[in-house]
């Protein structure tokens, strides 16, 4: 439980080019993997970063829009040639599942191995996922579709016992579950020992939020706030404002404003238009509003260290 670490799959828009690829991340929090959209060609990106099959178990997909699911399919596809046998969790709106099914149906393939379907609720925040680190919570983004944000929040640890006082006080097992939540001790001598004396702060747990394809949702600080690391559209620049409306998007300034709003620690931005082949001037824009911001860089990926505290982006080894 280390790290949680992003890796960017994909992170352009509509069209795929030559050496951009359709929005698709891989997160992993601690031994937890989530597969976030699946734009087509994700299967091989997921081998070039040498990510194995067997770590996909929850797949987040945001939208039906091709950019963001019709690489699902083909995945799906491989994991039954591959003889998968164990449960896969796929989140997203309503109608993906007849998607998908339907397809399968007339090509007459077979899955084998146990596709679990989970619709989203367009109209409020819920929570989709919870084991005994990690909640994941859905919540409405707005675009032209029915469109769904991620918001992936590690539990707070209870706080860790020092050996030495353990040993000091003489403290039962027993009652150590009690001082790790908060409690004081009573010495054999009746003198109170403050739980501040007894335990130190747990590891520091992390918080991610996800944010594509969507106008700039002004109330988004409900759904989410101070996300360690938010990932948020920024398809236009601000001279493209109009265009960014009409089309349901974001400008980087907005995703920048965003940011703010949500009180976000590291902001990343992505899914930009085919038509800049220079995300610098996109950076700029965001971060003339929120300085610590980051380009989604295809190939890379971006680690916060529980112990360091670092944030670490580098470029993933990557096999061709
Ligand atoms: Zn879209």
């Amino acid at each position: 439980m280390e790290h949680l670490s992003l890796s960017i799959l994909g992170a352009s828009s509509a069209v795929p080019m030559s050496d951009r690829s359709p929005t698709s991340q891989f997160l992993a929090v601690g031994n937890e993997f989530f597969l976030i959209d699946c734009g087509e060609g994700t299967q091989v990106k997921l081998r070039q970063h040498r990510i194995g099959f067997s770590r996909l178990k929850h797949i987040m997909i945001s939208h039906l829009h091709g950019d963001h699911f019709y690489g699902l399919l083909p995945l799906l596809s491989t994991l039954q040639l591959l003889d998968r046998r164990s449960p896969l969790y796929i989140y997203g709106p309503e109608k993906l599942e007849s998607a998908i099914r339907q397809q399968l149906a007339i090509t007459d393939a077979e899955i084998h191995y146990p596709l679990i379907f989970k619709a989203l609720n367009p109209s409020k925040k819920e929570e989709i996922f919870d084991s005994k680190h990690l909640k994941v919570y859905s919540f409405p983004l707005r675009h032209s579709i029915d469109c769904f944000g991620f918001y992936f929040q590690e539990k707070t640890q209870p706080r860790k016992m020092k050996k030495s006082e353990l040993a000091k006080f003489q403290i039962p097992v027993a009652e150590i579950r009690q001082i790790k939540a908060g409690a004081d001790w009573i010495d054999k001598a009746g003198n109170l020992i403050p739980n501040a004396q007894l335990t130190e702060d747990p590891p520091k747990s992390f918080s991610y939020a996800y944010c594509t394809d969507t106008m700039p949702v002004k109330h988004l600080h409900r759904y989410f706030d101070h996300p360690d690391l938010l990932y948020h559209e920024a398809t236009f620049m601000s001279q493209e404002s109009d265009r960014a409306k009409q089309t349901n998007h974001s400008t980087a300034a907005q995703a920048g404003e965003i940011a703010e709003i949500t009180k976000a620690e590291k902001l990343l931005i992505g899914h930009f238009s085919v038509r800049y082949k220079d995300f610098k001037p996109l950076l700029k824009e965001a971060q003339a509003i929120f300085p610590n911001t980051y380009i989604a860089l295809e190939g890379y990926k971006f680690t916060l260290n529980r112990k360091t505290r670092e944030f670490k982006v580098e470029k993933e080894n990557q096999h061709r």
